[in-house]
């Protein structure tokens, strides 16, 4: 993955993002997000995996994703010295246990999902919460979400269509989070359930990113250069095209380095993307992320300096309610409190211009 920008921002961003959570409102702040759109089987997991650049997350021909994944990439530094794991998960309902095995992390987010919604193919807006420590991952979080579907299968319920919509948008909606909006190059463009529901709520397109799957199963004589051109349907931040592993890959545990090293060949085999390899590949798209994501939060310090100074100030008036009691309720808001204010306080100093983390250059 190509070095990532804005190193020392985002970690604060993700603190905030767990501060914010804790007060109860994960969903209601609008912090940069990214949030993974489309149509069942379109290749949102595989997209994020392949993002993420690990396997982890439980793909298939059939429904998989069932509950909102929001997952956490948190970097750390790499040991030279010693030997230890750096890299592992964590889930938020199963706390202190570090997952190193990330096929085990597949199986719990499976079991997780069976959980709350049995074997069946039910969905829910409950979220599962993950987050993954590496050395080698960008500082973001990312939000796979279960994929629009038209008739239900199993226990659906009769309007799982409007279900999953409304699931859908009530995290795109927010105008912090940029959607990869997902659709496979093997079915007309013109039918995009994920552009059509990124247009719904960003018309003008400045958080909406086009991620083109399947390059290598489009119809024999037919490309994608002009969907990735932005000539099909225009798209102000343009367009990804990428090559995920296919069904047969996964069954034969392709690892995700081979799948990159394919995608990467793929391309560069092939006349018609030779001038448009800057729209090609996975690489190129958590490029185009960072750039974004860069972007996008020097646009929203500020907003969110004064959203976190409000949250500050609601705090302190629930804290002298509690007058003198010492009971473990106003300890915990305490500590709050003073996470808000170290926040905060690095807040000021980033949107006060000591902010050489933020370069872009
Ligand atoms: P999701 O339902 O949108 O999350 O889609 P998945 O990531 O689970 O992928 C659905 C199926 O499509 C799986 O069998 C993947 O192997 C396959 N798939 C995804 N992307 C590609 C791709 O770029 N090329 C090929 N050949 N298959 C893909
Ligand atoms: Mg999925």
């Amino acid at each position: 993955l190509p070095a990532f920008l804005g190193q020392s921002v985002i970690p604060i961003m993700n603190k905030l993002q767990d501060i914010f959570a804790q007060l109860g409102s994960p969903s209601t702040v609008d912090l940069p997000q990214v949030s993974v759109v489309g149509s069942q089987s379109s290749g949102k997991s595989s997209v994020m995996e392949a993002l993420v650049g690990r396997d982890f997350l439980p793909r298939g021909p059939d429904i998989c994703t069932r509950r909102p994944l929001v997952l956490q990439l948190v970097h750390v530094q790499r040991k030279m010295d010693d030997r230890e794991v750096s890299e592992w998960g964590e889930f938020l309902h199963l706390p202190g246990r570090r997952f190193t095995d990330f096929s085990h992390i597949r199986k719990e987010i499976q079991a997780e999902t069976e959980r709350e919604l049995g074997d069946k193919k039910g969905v829910s807006d409950k979220q599962i919460r993950l987050k993954i420590f590496s050395p080698n991952v960008l500082n973001i979080t990312l939000v796979d979400l279960p994929g629009l579907t038209r008739v239900p299968v199993g226990d659906q319920p009769s309007d799982i269509e409007s279900r999953i919509r409304a699931m859908i948008l009530s995290y795109i909606k927010h105008a912090t989070c940029i959607i990869l909006a997902v659709s496979p190059a093997n079915t007309d463009l013109s039918n995009s359930d994920s552009l059509q529901m990124a247009k719904l709520v960003d018309p003008d397109g400045s958080r909406t990113i086009g991620v083109v799957t399947k390059l290598d199963i489009m119809d024999r004589g037919t490309d994608a250069r002009s969907i990735l051109l932005g000539t099909v349907i225009p798209l102000r931040l343009g367009y990804v095209g990428v090559v995920n592993r296919s069904q047969e890959d996964i069954y034969a545990n392709k690892p995700i380095k081979d799948a990159l090293v394919a995608e990467e060949h793929f391309f560069r085999s092939r006349a018609v993307y030779q001038s448009i390899l800057d729209r090609c590949g996975i690489p190129q798209l958590a490029k185009k992320l960072n750039q974004i994501l860069v972007q996008h939060i020097k646009t929203v310090l500020p907003e969110l300096k004064t959203r976190i100074n409000t949250q500050m100030v609601a705090l302190l008036k629930e804290l002298t309610s509690y007058g003198e009691a010492t009971d473990s309720k106003s300890g915990q808001g305490a500590m709050l409190l003073n996470a808000l204010t170290k926040y905060f306080h690095v807040f000021s100093s980033v949107i006060d211009g000591k902010n050489q983390e933020m370069s872009t250059s």
